[in-house]
């Protein structure tokens, strides 16, 4: 907690003007039509410190495709519903692929390597999805998400869920792979349609840093897990919330990460802050390219690390 709020703010202002000034923004995903729309050129930062202080900047309250940052959620939800029954079904070893792989899913029988590779956050989302109505385990999620945000307008994009379920082929695969390993409880075409909703949730930065303030083990913030698993949640997105760029994002920023490829990343700084940074191009890994820059440079400015 070295940094002051009055430069922290400042520093966030600093560091989006230096990415509208080189104006090269990358590109945003492309393999999902809405998502490929989406204007590059734009980035929003929030942070949330103990005191409840919230710092924002840039595009920081224009709701974004949250995408892959909804597996946090999900596992959360999962975890709370049946404990760690899960691990039975997933792994908790990076995968060191791409986010979308199947290579490693045959090698290794059908269970997935971790929750936050596309082929696990699909098993978590069907453990989700037993012995409910997809309508019910989306709402259920809904309500969590919105109760650790305080937010009762978060929604779904329903364009942005149709638009990936019509091109959604390889997470169709694995899909199918899974129940061919007899790793999955609901039919196919129900998975696939709540999974691509529940990606397709939209939140802006401020939402999404006070959804993480839990996860921060933040004073007073609403607790979606217990402390324990918070901070298990915590070494999952640290060791896999960046797929094959995980190694890379602890070495430069140092703090636990979750991307999603609507250029969104949640980073949390144990006990001291939630940060959400969006910007929609990405790197080859498939994670915002500016939102990585900004977690570097927020935490070596800030002196935040789960390492210190
Ligand atoms: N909905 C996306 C997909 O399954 C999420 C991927 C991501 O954000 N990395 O392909």
């Amino acid at each position: 907690p070295t940094i002051r709020a009055a430069e922290l703010r400042r520093l966030l202002e600093d560091l989006i003007d230096e990415i509208r000034a080189a104006d090269d923004w990358g590109v945003p995903a492309q393999y999902i039509p809405e998502l490929a729309a989406v204007d590059p050129a734009q980035v929003g930062a929030a942070v949330i410190l103990a005191d409840g202080t919230e710092i924002v900047a840039g595009d920081a309250d224009r709701p974004f495709s949250i995408q892959s940052v909804s597996k946090v959620f999900s596992l959360a939800a999962v975890l709370g519903r049946i404990g760690d029954d899960l691990w039975r079904r997933v792994g908790r070893e990076p995968s060191g692929t791409r986010f979308d792989s199947i290579f490693l899913l045959e090698r290794e029988g059908g269970r997935p390597r971790n929750p936050f590779i596309n082929a696990g956050a699909l098993v978590t989302t069907d453990a989700l999805l037993s012995g409910r109505e997809p309508q019910q385990a989306l709402s259920e999620l809904m309500g969590l998400i919105r109760w650790i945000a305080d937010d009762d307008e978060i929604h779904i994009d329903g364009a942005v869920a149709n638009s990936e379920k019509a091109t959604g082929h390889r997470n169709l695969s694995l899909i199918h792979y899974l129940a061919s390993c007899d790793n999955l409880q609901n039919p196919p075409e129900l998975l696939f349609g709540t999974y691509v909703h529940q990606c397709a949730i939209e939140m802006s930065c401020r939402q999404l840093a006070r959804a993480g303030r839990g996860l921060a083990g933040l004073p007073r913030a609403p607790r979606m897990v217990s402390p324990i698993r918070a901070r298990r949640i915590n070494a999952l997105m640290m060791t896999c919330g960046h797929y094959d760029g995980s190694g890379e994002f602890a070495y430069r920023v140092g703090l636990p990460g979750k991307s999603g490829v609507g250029g969104g990343i949640l980073a949390i700084a144990p006990g001291i802050a939630s940060i959400a940074l969006w910007s929609p191009g990405l790197d080859e890994y498939g994670n915002s390219r500016w939102g990585t820059w900004l977690a570097d440079r927020i935490a070596q400015a800030a002196g935040w690390s789960a390492f210190a």
